[in-house]
């Protein structure tokens, strides 16, 4: 029975099978996944990319994988989180919805990254002009009415407007900004208090959250 029982649970050893750090420069504390981070987004800056082979990197990556950052970034088809940061295949646990918001989904994508993937750092990227934070801005502040499920993926925006529609009263001109800022800083903090895994890992030093927004004119990215 205790065999049996055994067997159901889901272990890291199982989970990782084969393989388990078949990039060995990717076990960086989250100090240095964010170091990394940077400088290859200077890299991407400046169009002085690496060289990636990636027919080397399919085969080394056949039996595992171990990213060292977690993306949340928006599905903007101009944001490209792996040209973004000049990165591999195998580098970056990457998650994607329009307007970069944490949902259960995205949470428990990011719970197996960390846990089981050897992942230290969390990034959620936002960037300017998004669309989504506007079509949200719309609803909340004029009552736009939008069609399909576009209702359901506005709401989860709609805190970081109303937090950025209290603060910029007087600055309607950067209400946009400010709303894409906020909601960065929401989904960082949503991430941080996640439990019962992220939570943990964020107080024993495990894992780092940080938040980010990618500029689509120059592709820098300034962290917040
Ligand atoms: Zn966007």
């Amino acid at each position: 029975m205790g065999g049996a029982a055994a067997g159901l649970t889901l272990s890291s050893r199982a989970l990782f099978a084969a393989g388990e750090t078949p990039k060995p420069q990717n076990v960086l504390t989250p100090d240095q996944a964010l170091a990394r981070l940077k400088e290859g987004n200077e890299r991407y800056i400046s169009g002085v990319m690496k060289r990636h082979d990636f027919a080397a990197e399919r085969a080394a990556l056949a039996g595992g994988q171990n990213p060292f950052a977690g993306i949340l970034s928006c599905a903007d088809s101009r944001i490209a989180p792996e040209f973004a940061f000049d990165s591999g295949r195998g580098d970056l646990f990457v998650v994607r919805v329009a307007g970069n918001f944490t949902n259960d989904d995205a949470i428990a994508s990011f719970e197996y990254a960390v846990k089981f993937l050897g992942t230290t750092l969390l990034v959620v990227l936002g960037h300017d002009k998004c669309g989504a934070v506007d079509a949200a801005i719309k609803t909340v502040k004029d009552g736009a009415e939008l069609p399909g499920h576009l209702p359901q993926l506005v709401e989860h925006l709609r805190p970081a407007v109303k937090a950025a529609l209290a603060d910029s009263k007087d600055k309607p001109d950067s209400l946009l900004a400010d709303a894409i800022r906020e909601n960065v800083r929401l989904n960082v903090e949503n991430l941080k208090s996640a439990s019962p895994i992220l939570s943990q890992c964020v107080a024993d030093g495990k894992i780092g959250v940080v938040g980010g927004i990618y500029k689509l004119k120059d592709g820098r990215i300034d962290w917040l």
